[in-house]
């Protein structure tokens, strides 16, 4: 089985951070995985393909970890933990973000959603207001409907961004990660680096020549920061087609992770994830043994 992180930050982020599903405090993360870590055998992904690959499959007690979209501040709590536990990770990173590129869009939608910036903004002519935590939660919403509707999501939402910019006291727990980070993980053995695409798009709906440029793009980028091959990619919002697939082995990839398989290709394209959205270990063991019953991984035994 192959759980599924996003961000995880430290104790001194922001609340707008701290209240997204899709974050987790370091001191959570650190408790997640000294529990796996006692009940499982957690591989990195490329000992876990061979596992998929071999007879038999994978054992029902093998683990691999991924955390998704190269948030900075997650590299730096997630590298520590894996240090202190010894236990192998895989950060799959959008690449617009590195080095301060402007934020995949639905981060940046999260951010300006909560984090108390502007009172109000206007989209379009229409005024979001961000004063109350009612209005703020429907104008999220309401961005989040905006996006889904533009041609180039990435392009209108990084226009709005430049009309609205985040405060570098914010920016700083959203950014991407840097070169740097990049270099340091790929220099280590304990922390992999996948391509998450460029710009985060719903690959099943762009066109195929926007497919090829954020599958190609974000490989040759991460490749040329940490000098070794980018054989990995997990599909933005778990979006990919059979199509997609055909890219993705075009541009050179080995694997690509989605979230529910779609059974359109063979196994290795379509590898299943278990997203972890909540912080209690309870929940995560209910999660784990559902996924386990339902069999979306292989099992042997
Ligand atoms: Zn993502």
């Amino acid at each position: 089985m192959i759980l599924m992180y996003h961000n995880i930050v430290s104790g001194d982020a922001t609340e707008g951070l701290k209240s997204l599903g899709i974050t987790m405090t370091q001191h959570t993360f650190r408790k997640h995985v000294a529990w796996l870590k006692r009940k499982f055998e957690i591989v990195s992904l490329s000992d876990y393909l061979m596992r998929v690959e071999a007879e038999g499959g994978v054992d029902r007690n093998v683990l691999a970890l991924t955390l998704d979209d190269g948030h900075g501040v997650t590299y730096d709590c997630a590298r520590s933990v894996s240090v202190e536990y010894n236990v192998p990770m895989t950060i799959f990173v959008s690449t617009c973000q590195i080095d301060d590129g402007p934020l995949i869009w639905g981060m940046y939608i999260n951010a300006i959603s909560t984090e108390c910036i502007y009172d109000s903004i206007n989209v379009e002519g229409r005024v979001l207001d961000f004063q109350t935590a009612k209005s703020r939660k429907q104008s999220r919403q309401y961005l989040l409907e905006w996006a889904f509707a533009q041609t180039d999501i990435a392009e209108s939402v990084a226009a709005l961004e430049k009309e609205y910019p985040l405060p570098a006291d914010i920016m700083k727990h959203y950014r991407g990660m840097t070169s740097e980070q990049l270099r340091d993980a790929g220099a280590g053995n304990l922390i992999g680096i996948g391509s998450h695409t460029v710009s985060h798009p719903f690959l099943d709906a762009i066109e195929a020549e926007a497919v090829r440029d954020e599958l190609l793009q974000s490989k040759l980028k991460l490749e040329g920061i940490i000098g070794a091959p980018v054989k990995y990619v997990a599909y933005p919002s778990g979006g990919y087609n059979s199509d997609v697939i055909g890219v993705a082995k075009a541009v050179g990839y080995e694997a690509g992770f989605a979230v529910t398989p779609r059974n359109l290709s063979e196994e290795i394209f379509e590898i299943p994830r278990v997203g972890i959205y909540r912080d209690s270990i309870a929940l995560l063991r209910l999660s784990l043994m559902k996924h386990r019953r339902r069999g979306l991984f292989k099992t042997q035994g």
